[in-house]
């Protein structure tokens, strides 16, 4: 069936062309009518014309939160102001603080890309969406709001937390679809477990928003809910980058379908801020094609995933890359080694009778060593007589598959806190 809200184009090389075209129009949009992109690109000596092909992105230099800060409060600011209609702002303290322009073309293009993601996770305009994510100055509320009116489906606007009115919506609207965090999924499903509503709701898809989900997590959520586990959606978003709504993991699962027609992503390595291999793990760093009022040209979002080259049973031609496996910014040095949160998450997820939530301590002792120390949930439903092989193996697993050692401890179910918002997760202690 023929998708609504799709690209226009139809063909890979249709679509190569068509990012050329967005390339060149915001090179020379930027250069022309942003004084901080012109420095930028007199400093490394590159002028609009000397983009001629995709590969010569990589003439253009970088662009990263510092030169969102530095031109607070309107950075990459590329329009008058009498072509902006809104802001958005990410939360964090003022000196952090992300704040993004937006033209009404922004808005626009922006809803219709949220728009073609409730249709490639299969919603239809019967569908009651009930959108549980914070209304603000953030970008959550407005994306996953503007998208649906765009899409055509019912939006029940209730924001986040309030369990309670989550639960009597779910009742009283019969919504089929709920978008919160991941966190906030958990704590849902646990509700409808516990009040016994499962038979009693029409809930059939989760659209996780704004944190990632691990497999432990989804694997819970969809048990205790009823929900079937490929109808649990992630979609990832970033302020800089319009907001929620620019890629989602199809019914397929096999990766998150990004809008190429919208952005180009290159994966490169942190370190050398080269490109990875196929495949590997890299940083995402993206460069907007149409974007008005504070393009991206190459920017670094810190976020790690890699690139899926397998085609999807879709026939998607949008390409794909894996859920966002961690930020470069969360990842934590211990005895030499590099290690990123998802890497303790995907050990955990292999291994029976672990609950999904988990936390990482580190700590230098005495000795002048450091230590680590994985407190594990237990599943629940499982005897804490298992603890002490469970530990054994999570703490074999560990030392194989990142190379270094650490403690294990298993708590009780539900003992580590669960918030709406994202969980911490990892606590350096180190000084
Ligand atoms: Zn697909």
């Amino acid at each position: 069936m023929k998708k609504r809200f799709d690209a226009k184009v139809r063909t890979e090389e249709e679509l190569y062309a068509f990012q050329l075209e967005g390339l060149k129009w915001t090179v020379n949009h930027a250069y022309r009518n942003s004084e901080d992109y012109r420095k930028k690109f007199n400093e490394a000596k590159v002028k609009p014309e000397d983009i001629r092909t995709l590969d010569d992105i990589r003439k253009l230099p970088f662009t990263t939160s510092k030169d969102l800060q530095a031109g607070y409060p309107f950075p990459l600011r590329s329009v008058p102001f009498e072509k902006i209609i809104r802001i958005h702002a990410s939360s964090g303290t003022t000196g952090k603080r992300k704040v993004l322009c937006y033209t009404r073309k922004d808005v626009e293009d922006w809803a219709d890309m949220f728009a073609r993601c409730y249709e490639y996770a299969g919603c239809t305009k019967e569908d009651r969406i009930q959108i549980a994510v914070g209304y603000g100055v953030w970008t959550a509320g407005w994306g996953f709001q503007n998208g649906c009116e765009r899409f055509g489906a019912m939006s029940i606007p209730l924001g986040p937390g309030n369990l309670d009115m989550q639960c009597q919506f779910l009742e009283d609207f019969q919504s089929t679809v709920i978008c919160c965090t991941a966190s906030m999924g958990l704590l849902l499903a646990e509700e409808i477990e516990k009040r016994g509503l499962k038979g009693k709701i029409a809930l059939k898809k989760m659209i996780f928003g704004s944190e990632r989900s691990s497999d432990s997590m989804r694997a819970r959520i969809s048990e205790l809910s009823g929900v079937e586990p490929q109808q649990l959606f992630d979609i990832p978003g970033l302020t800089e980058l319009y907001g929620p709504g620019t890629g989602l993991d199809c019914i397929y699962h096999i990766g998150i379908h990004y809008w190429a027609d919208y952005y180009m992503l290159e994966l490169l390595s942190p370190d050398t801020l080269e490109p990875v291999e196929p495949g590997e793990v890299g940083e995402m760093v993206v460069t907007t094609l149409r974007k008005e009022a504070a393009p991206l040209i190459r920017y670094r979002t810190r976020d790690l995933t890699r690139l899926i080259t397998e085609k999807c049973p879709c026939g998607s031609i949008m390409p794909m890359h894996d859920r966002i496996l961690g930020r470069s910014d969360d990842m934590f040095i211990f005895r030499a080694v590099n290690i990123y949160p998802s890497q303790i998450d995907h050990i955990l997820s292999g291994i029976e009778g672990v609950g999904s939530e988990y936390q990482v301590i580190l700590d230098r002792k005495s000795d002048g060593k450091d230590y680590m120390l994985i407190k594990a949930e237990r599943a629940n439903d499982t005897s804490p007589k298992d603890d002490e092989k469970v530990k054994k193996l999570i703490e074999r697993e560990v030392k194989k598959q990142i190379l270094v050692s650490g403690d294990v401890e298993i708590v009780g179910y539900a003992t580590l806190p669960r918030s709406e918002r994202k969980t911490k997760r990892v606590f350096d202690n180190r000084g």
